[in-house]
C-alpha cells in the first residue's frame, strides 16, 4: 500500500451497521482524506479529530446518503474548511486529487441509487461503503436500491481486480476477488431462493419473506423484506414473475 489507511469506529452499532460505521482516514502525505464521517454524533466527532491530530484535511467524501454515513460530514468538514464530496455532484470516474494521492469515484448503485466507492487505483484498494461490508451480506433497500444494478456493481469492481477492500462496516478485507465473488453468489442464490419459493406457491412479499428467511427477529425482518422487494422487482422485470393486487405468482 502506497497509502496508509486507519479508521474510527462511530458507536452505533447494531443489526445494520455491524460494530458500527467505518470512518476511514486516508494518509496523502501532507494531508489526508476522510470517507463516510458517520452518524451525527459528537463523541464521534471527538474521536476522528483526537486520531488526525491536527493533520489537514483535504477532502471529505461520501459513498452514500444513508444515515449511519453522511449526516456528520458537513459539521466535521467545515472547521477543517473542507469539502463534503458525494454523488451526484461527485460523478462516476471522477479523480479527487489529494495531496499525494488520486482517488477515483465509482458510481456503484444498487445498494441505494446514490452509492459511489473510491478507488485506489496503485494499491488496488476499494472503498466500498454498503456494496460490500467486511462481514454478512449487504442489504439491498428498496424502493431506492436495485438488485440488476447491485449485480452489476460487484461485477464492474470485480473487473478492476482490486487487491483490498475497506468497506463501511466490520474489518477490511484481504481476499478481495474472493469476497466479491461471495456477495455475487449470494446474491443469485437468494433470488433462484425467491423465484423457486414464488414456484411452489403464490404469496404477498411478508408471506414470501417468512417462507424464505425463516423466523427473524423484527428489526431484521424489515431489512429481509426490503431486500425481497427488491428480488421481486428484478424477477418481475426479467419477466420471471408476474404481480397482481400485490401477490407474486410465477409466470406461465
Ligand atoms: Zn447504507
Amino acid at each position: 500500500m502506497t497509502a496508509w489507511v486507519t479508521r474510527v469506529v462511530a458507536p452505533n452499532p447494531g443489526p445494520y451497521t455491524g460494530p458500527g460505521t467505518n470512518t476511514w482516514i486516508v494518509d496523502a502525505g501532507p494531508v489526508v482524506a476522510v470517507i463516510d464521517p458517520g452518524p451525527d454524533d459528537d463523541a464521534h466527532l471527538e474521536s476522528i479529530n483526537r486520531r488526525l491530530g491536527g493533520r489537514t484535511v483535504g477532502v471529505v467524501l461520501v459513498t452514500h446518503g444513508h444515515p449511519d454515513h453522511l449526516p456528520l460530514a458537513q459539521r466535521f468538514a467545515a472547521p477543517h474548511r473542507a469539502s463534503v464530496r458525494r454523488y451526484p455532484e461527485l460523478g462516476d470516474n471522477e479523480v479527487v486529487r489529494v495531496g499525494s494521492l488520486n482517488l477515483t469515484a465509482l458510481y456503484t448503485p444498487g445498494h441505494s441509487a446514490d452509492h459511489l466507492s473510491f478507488l485506489i487505483p496503485e494499491d488496488g484498494a476499494v472503498f466500498t461503503g454498503d456494496l460490500i461490508l467486511g462481514q454478512g451480506s449487504s442489504m439491498v433497500t428498496y424502493p431506492e436500491g436495485d438488485v440488476a444494478n447491485y449485480l452489476r456493481s460487484l461485477d464492474r469492481l470485480a473487473a478492476l481486480r482490486p487487491r483490498i477492500l475497506f468497506p463501511g462496516h466490520w474489518d477490511s478485507v484481504s481476499d478481495a476477488m474472493g469476497k466479491i465473488e461471495e456477495y455475487r453468489r449470494h446474491r443469485l442464490e437468494r433470488e433462484a431462493q425467491v423465484l423457486a419459493e414464488i414456484r411452489r406457491g403464490h404469496g404477498t412479499a411478508p408471506e414470501l419473506t417468512r417462507r424464505v428467511y425463516g423466523e427473524l427477529d423484527d428489526k431484521l425482518l424489515v431489512a429481509a423484506e426490503m431486500t425481497l422487494r427488491a428480488h421481486l422487482r428484478k424477477l418481475v422485470d426479467d419477466g420471471a414473475v408476474r404481480e397482481r393486487r400485490e401477490v407474486y405468482e410465477a409466470a406461465p
